[in-house]
C-alpha cells in the first residue's frame, strides 16, 4: 500500500490548538514516517453557500487557501491540497462546485453531530433517530458529484453509544449507501476515529475496535475505494497512520485504495 494520510488539520482550523501543527512540520514528520502522500484538509465553509454557522464563518475559502503560502518548496512527500467541508442535510452543503475546483480533493463528513441545530436537527432524540439521520445524510451527500470522499463515515461525533446507534442500520442499508458511493467513485475514509485504541481512547462495551469492521467490510464488498486518515489536529497524531495502515491491510483494503493516492505520486 502507498503510505498516505489524506486528512490533516493545520493551525488554520479553528479547532486545532497545537501551534506545531504547521504544514512544514507535518511534512517533516511524514517524511520520517515514510509517507508518500499527505493531504491537508482544514475546515471550510465556502462563503458562496448560504447558512454558515458562526464557527465556520471565518473559515472561508480565502482563509483555507492561505496554506498555499505556508507550504515549503518541494520535498520527497507529495502534497495534496484539500479541505473538509460540511453537510447539514436537505442539500445544505458547505462547498459549491466552483470552490471545489480550487482543491485537489474535497472531503465532506455526514456526521458532525456535535454541531447541534446546525448539522443535527432538534428532532433527533434517540439512537434510532441518529442512525436514520446518518443514513439519510450519507445518501444525500453522495449525490454531489464534485465530492472526492466522505470523512469518517457513520462515526457519530459526540456520541459514546456507537454500537447501539449502528445496530439500527441494517446490512442492506449499508449496502445501499456504499453501493451508491462506489458508483459515484466517492472515496470512503478509514479513519483512526473508527478505532478507539488507535485514537488513544479506551475501548468500551459501546465502542471498540470491532465496531466498524463489518461496516467497512460491506463497503469493500460493494467495491468502494478507500483512503486512510488520522484526522490529526496535533502534529504528533500523524504517527497513528502506521497502526491504521496495519488495520487496513489486515482488512484487505490494500488493493482498494482510491486512485487519487496513486495519481498523486505519478502526477
Ligand atoms: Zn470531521
Ligand atoms: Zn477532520
Amino acid at each position: 500500500m502507498i503510505r498516505h494520510d489524506l486528512h490533516l488539520h493545520t493551525t488554520l482550523s479553528s479547532c486545532c490548538r497545537d501551534p506545531a501543527a504547521t504544514p512544514a512540520n507535518y511534512l517533516r514528520s511524514a517524511e520520517e514516517l515514510g509517507l508518500a502522500v499527505i493531504g491537508f484538509t482544514d475546515h471550510l465553509w465556502d462563503e458562496t453557500r448560504p447558512g454558515v454557522s458562526e464557527w465556520y464563518r471565518p473559515q472561508n475559502l480565502a482563509h483555507v487557501m492561505r496554506i498555499k503560502k505556508m507550504l515549503p518548496s518541494k520535498g520527497r512527500v507529495k502534497v495534496l491540497f484539500g479541505c473538509e467541508s460540511e453537510y447539514c442535510g436537505n442539500g445544505k452543503i458547505g462547498i459549491g462546485r466552483e470552490a471545489a475546483a480550487e482543491f485537489d480533493f474535497v472531503l465532506v463528513p455526514m456526521s458532525h453531530l456535535h454541531m447541534k441545530e446546525f448539522v443535527e436537527p432538534s428532532w433527533v432524540r434517540t439512537p434510532r433517530d441518529v442512525a436514520a439521520l446518518m443514513v439519510t445524510y450519507f445518501k444525500e451527500l453522495v449525490e454531489f458529484d464534485y465530492i472526492t470522499g466522505i470523512a469518517h463515515p457513520f462515526l457519530p461525533i459526540g456520541y459514546e453509544n456507537v454500537n447501539q446507534i449502528l445496530s439500527y442500520i441494517s446490512k442492506g442499508e449499508f449496502e445501499e449507501c456504499f453501493g451508491k458511493a462506489a458508483e459515484q467513485r466517492i472515496s470512503i475514509e478509514i479513519s483512526t476515529g473508527h478505532f478507539p485504541s488507535i485514537n488513544n481512547g479506551a475501548e468500551t462495551h459501546e465502542f471498540n475496535d470491532e465496531t466498524f469492521l463489518e461496516m467497512l467490510s460491506i463497503a469493500k464488498k460493494v467495491d468502494c475505494r478507500f483512503h486512510l486518515a488520522t484526522d490529526a489536529h496535533e502534529l504528533e497524531n500523524l504517527g497513528r497512520i502506521v497502526a491504521l495502515e496495519e488495520r487496513a491491510v489486515a482488512m484487505g483494503m490494500g488493493d482498494a485504495i482510491h486512485p487519487l493516492v496513486e495519481e498523486a505520486i505519478s502526477g
